[in-house]
């Protein structure tokens, strides 16, 4: 009798389908490490057509789909559920990373179109080899690949100057769930003809369809960068501070992170060769990057001076060498892994949008709240604070039976998304929802939002076989029953 499997080498090759323990790595997610899923098979289609003819085939059998790039998303979204989830069905994860080809880069038009599986880094240095900037970038570029960051609609470091990931989108080619191939590849800047149907796509994490391949707008590569690693006088400096840089160099301003001296400590704990860029600590810094020609040396320095000399700013470090420069932004990737491996990994992560001008006041509110549903915890707020993007922990004090600690579980989560929402934020900045936000996701959206969110899913994928229990807040039981 044929099987499933057999199906589907059939239709990808011995050598494009794994099972059983090789599937390990496939069905665990990332992040937390605790999401542990299972599936038929993990598929590796090589090419566009190949993704059509599985996705048709699934579709059929009515077997489940989770598409899969790095693997690196946090919150649950590239692996299936656990075969205890109520909504758990047969399913393959359809793994992206076998079509990793650059297909082309036009200079005069500053546009480059990859497969889905490229890395989000191989693209940058592609394009810079050509002095044009591939502008999104974040910590896990190394292997965080171009269809997983357009369907999480991926933020980081660049998002300040250049936006998020949906605004470097020109054009996308996309398997749809009955199995044709929708090819939007187009490189235009404006086209004003209706329903822009690549919005679809971008941000709505594999559940309307498989992203084969993009075209990505590019941008002029600045030919210099600076560095500048800051320490704020006190937390209320911070937004002083950005008002002050930004009146004083916005166009040369493309990065600026916030980090607390905790989190410096705690790179330097997992890896001792990093020196600590000050040599007087402070409370929090700023890590700043000014992108642009010659200018950049003059305005970094003035603009230092000037904060300094109005009191929000104690010190600075200015990176004159690459490697000094390079020191700095690891230090800034390691801060989120340097928590994750926390032996004692009982952390709660939060990634919020908040204005920008309210994350003072809500770092001053945040505390209070979570003391008042897990007494004695420690709290830790770092990131895209451009942006108005806090990453948010809250992880056990020192004092902390740690066996006993539960972290305040859902009723910590509701009294920090209600806080969010209360300053007009949104609980998923940059990561998404995944498995692990889709219930909270009704607090924040309308009936009316989420009535067309389930709209659109239904009419592109009636039997529901994308990426099953992600995003959509699950239906009610009277939901159910009324179909
Ligand atoms: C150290 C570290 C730092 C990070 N920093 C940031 C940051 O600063 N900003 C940020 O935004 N994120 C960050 N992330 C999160 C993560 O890297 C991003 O969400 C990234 O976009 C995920 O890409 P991926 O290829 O790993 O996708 P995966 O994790 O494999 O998948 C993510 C989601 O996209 C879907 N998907 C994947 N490929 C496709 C496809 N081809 N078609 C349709 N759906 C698909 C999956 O089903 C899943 O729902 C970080 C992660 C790590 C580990």
């Amino acid at each position: 009798m044929t099987t499933v499997v057999d199906e589907l080498i059939a239709i990808v090759g011995e050598s494009g389908v794994l099972t059983g323990a090789d599937t390990d790595t496939f069905v665990v997610d990332w992040g937390r490490k605790l999401l542990d899923g299972s599936a038929l098979a993990v598929v590796r289609p090589s090419s566009t057509a190949e993704v059509a003819a599985v996705v048709s085939f699934c579709n059929a059998q009515d077997i489940a789909i989770v598409p899969q790039g790095g693997n690196t998303g946090l919150c649950g979204g590239s692996v299936p559920l656990a075969p205890e989830h109520p909504e758990a069905r047969d399913s393959i994860v359809l793994s992206l990373s076998r079509m990793s080809r650059v297909l082309s880069l036009d200079v005069e038009r500053a546009t480059v179109t990859v497969e889905a599986g490229v890395t989000i880094q191989e693209v940058q240095e592609v394009c810079a080899s050509e002095g044009l900037l591939f502008a999104p970038d974040w910590g896990a570029r190394g292997t965080a690949q171009v269809g997983g960051g357009v369907s999480t609609n991926a933020g980081g470091l660049n998002v300040l100057r250049w936006g998020s990931l949906r605004s470097q989108v020109l054009g996308l080619e996309v398997v749809l769930p009955d199995g044709r191939t929708w090819d939007g590849l187009r490189s235009l800047r404006k086209d004003a003809t209706g329903l822009d149907l690549k919005q679809l796509f971008i941000g709505t994490e594999g559940t309307l369809g498989i992203v084969t391949a993009a075209v990505f707008a590019l941008h002029p590569l600045p030919s210099r960068h600076r560095t500048a690693f800051v320490a704020l006088s006190a937390l209320e400096t911070l937004l002083p501070f950005f008002a002050h840089a930004r009146s004083h160099a916005a166009a040369l301003l493309s990065a600026f992170e916030l980090l607390p001296e905790e989190g410096i400590v705690r790179v330097q704990a997992n890896a001792p060769h990093v020196n600590h860029p000050l040599s007087e600590p402070s409370d929090w810094y700023v890590l700043m990057r000014f992108s642009g020609g010659d200018e950049i040396d003059d305005a970094l320095t003035s603009l230092l001076a000037s904060a300094a000399e109005r009191g929000l700013i104690t010190d600075a470090a200015v990176a004159s060498t690459s490697d000094q420069e390079a020191n700095l932004w690891f230090i800034r990737d390691e801060v989120p892994p340097s928590f994750t491996f926390d032996e004692r990994g009982k952390r709660h992560k939060f990634d919020i949008a908040i204005p920008v001008d309210r994350v003072v006041e809500f770092f001053e509110r945040a505390g209070p709240a979570v003391d008042a549903v897990v007494p004695g915890t420690r709290t830790f707020g770092f990131g895209h604070i451009g942006d108005g993007n806090l990453h948010f922990s809250v992880y056990p004090g020192p004092d902390a039976n740690i066996a006993d600690y539960d972290g305040g579980g859902v009723e910590l989560e509701r009294a920090i998304d209600e806080l969010t929402w209360e300053f007009g934020g949104s609980i998923s900045a940059e990561h998404g929802v995944g498995q692990i936000m889709r219930e909270r996701l009704s607090g924040q959206k309308s009936e009316v939002e989420l009535d067309l969110m389930r709209t659109v899913k239904a009419a592109l994928d009636p039997t529901g076989i994308m990426n099953p229990g992600k995003v959509l807040p699950a239906p009610s039981e009277s939901e159910r029953v009324s179909g």
